[in-house]
């Protein structure tokens, strides 16, 4: 119900933006819509933004009225900072404090700014650099710290031609610590949570240390934060290397660790590292056969997609570990994590999704199994993964190709090999047998990707291939590459080609 009043609420103020708060908002937190966020979130979100954006309170703001916790100095310049973080995390960039907005913000994450570039880059002037470890105080013992951080060196000096070794006693250039709350270098910790570590940049002194909060939970696997993953992300700090809002990189500051991806550097790490010292001798023969993973770009013309859904009003585009999201009131289709708005629920490379809006789930196939994650908790069922047999698939289908749901019709058509399937939302049952795609759905080659039904027509993606189906004249309309569903410009295509170069 909530849903429908949703969108009576925006088709009635056609002025307004629209609530984009899907799917991490909270059901029973109040929809500020017009009102602007509560005090309370406001000043959160100004701190985050001051802390990481460079975001300036005006010494001299107006006095925040009383009157329903409105803040009358709802800036152009605080709105236009929002929109800076929702694009480097691949939100809607609608400058509106939303529920999802605010749930980024309070992802544990990095200490140092996404924003902060200088002029010259910062960087060691020798090749070979000495740490110590100091001021250690982590449940986890000594000598499997001492290992963890000589591996996150390793990362590094894999590609980059430095090497690093530990001193346990004199100075050395890096110093690494473990401290609580403020530990006297003008950033002080928070406690559990927030942020997680920070780093200097290269120098004399301070510089290059790097500082791990004492009042997180670390450990050597995937309870609590993984120590490898934040040390190899800040000893690229002390390195010299800034945020990257390359959510496949290591660099990209929101703790994203996940046991089931190898930790490794991106292409994008790699790349930026390589730029400021040059190549490792050993680089050719670690990574020959399996070069650093790139994280799917939007104007690849060989892109394809793995899944593609409506959820609420926004259009969303899997790959790998990866979707885009296309809302309808912005040109610009941001990248992400799956797993940023579906933590510890799905895995990458899925086979299909699809948003079930009359039961307010979205589901997702990979394989044989299916995952339902219900919009009214915000989390998954219970009791999943399931076989895809209770949908009533015959044994021989063990992984489906596409779902393409109808919303007003209340149906889904699942797609397998060269033949599809109608399954009825309400009754939960798969009537009748199986269709030839090419008699349902003529034009359509099979087996197809992904396919989704938005803006009265079915759009079909197979290989890099767009198929623009009319559902009542039974007809492809237009065909196109898949990059034309996301905002890829010819100039960007070419600069990313001459990149590869
Ligand atoms: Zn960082
Ligand atoms: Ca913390």
């Amino acid at each position: 119900m909530k849903m429908l009043w949703l969108s009576l609420l925006t088709l009635m103020m056609p002025g307004q933006t629209p609530v984009a708060a899907f799917p991490l908002r909270s059901p029973d937190l109040p929809l500020h819509h017009d009102a602007g966020p509560p005090e309370a979130e406001q000043k959160f979100a100004e701190e985050y933004l001051q802390h990481f954006y460079g975001y300036k309170p005006k010494s001299q703001r107006q006095k925040r009225t009383a009157v329903r916790g409105v803040d009358a100095d709802w800036t152009t310049e605080l709105c236009d900072k929002v929109q800076e973080m929702q694009r480097f995390f691949g939100l809607p960039p609608t400058g509106e404090l939303t529920n999802e907005t605010l749930a980024v913000m309070r992802r544990p994450r990095c200490g140092l700014s996404d924003v902060e570039r200088f002029e010259e880059t910062i960087r060691w002037k020798k090749k070979t650099l000495s740490y110590r470890i100091a001021g250690y105080n982590s449940p986890i013992s000594a000598s499997k710290v001492h290992r963890v951080f000589r591996a996150a060196w390793r990362i590094w000096s894999n590609v980059a031609p430095m090497k690093f070794h530990k001193r346990s006693r004199k100075e050395a250039d890096i110093v690494i610590s473990f401290h609580n709350g403020d530990h006297q270098d003008g950033s002080p910790f928070d406690g559990k949570g927030g942020i997680l570590a920070h780093a200097f940049l290269p120098g004399f002194g301070i510089g290059g240390d790097v500082h791990f909060d004492a009042d997180e939970e670390w450990s050597v696997n995937s309870t609590g934060f993984n120590l490898l993953a934040v040390a190899v992300h800040e000893f690229g700090h002390a390195l010299g290397l800034p945020h990257s809002s390359d959510p496949g990189a290591i660099m990209y500051p929101a703790y994203n660790f996940a046991p089931t991806h190898e930790l490794q550097l991106s292409f994008r790490d790699v790349k930026d590292v390589q730029h400021m010292y040059g190549i490792s001798p050993y680089f050719a023969s670690l990574f020959s056969k399996r070069p650093p993973p790139r994280t799917p770009d939007k104007c690849d013309p060989d892109l394809s997609f793995d899944a593609v859904t409506e959820l609420q009003q926004e259009v969303l585009f899997f790959k790998d570990r990866f979707m885009w999201r296309k809302h309808p009131k912005f040109e610009e289709t941001g990248i992400t994590l799956i797993s940023s708005l579906w933590p510890d629920s799905v895995p990458p490379y899925l086979d299909a999704v699809y948003e079930n809006v009359g039961g307010n789930v979205i589901v997702f196939f990979k394989g044989h199994q299916y995952w339902i994650w219900t919009l009214r908790q915000l989390k998954l069922e219970e009791g999943f993964p399931r076989n895809i047999s209770d949908f009533g698939f015959p044994s021989r289908i063990k992984s489906v190709d596409a779902a393409l749901h109808f919303r007003k019709d209340r149906y889904t058509v699942f797609f397998t090999g060269h033949v599809c399937w109608r399954y009825n939302e309400l009754q939960k049952t798969i009537g009748g047998s199986p269709k030839l795609i090419a008699e349902l759905w003529p034009g359509i080659p099979t087996p197809i990707d992904a396919a989704v039904f938005y803006e009265g027509f079915v759009h079909f993606f197979k290989g890099n291939v767009h198929y623009k189906y009319d559902p009542n004249a039974k007809r492809v309309v237009s065909t196109g590459p898949v990059n034309d569903q996301l905002d890829c410009k010819r100039t960007e295509d070419n600069e990313i080609l001459s990149e590869r170069k």
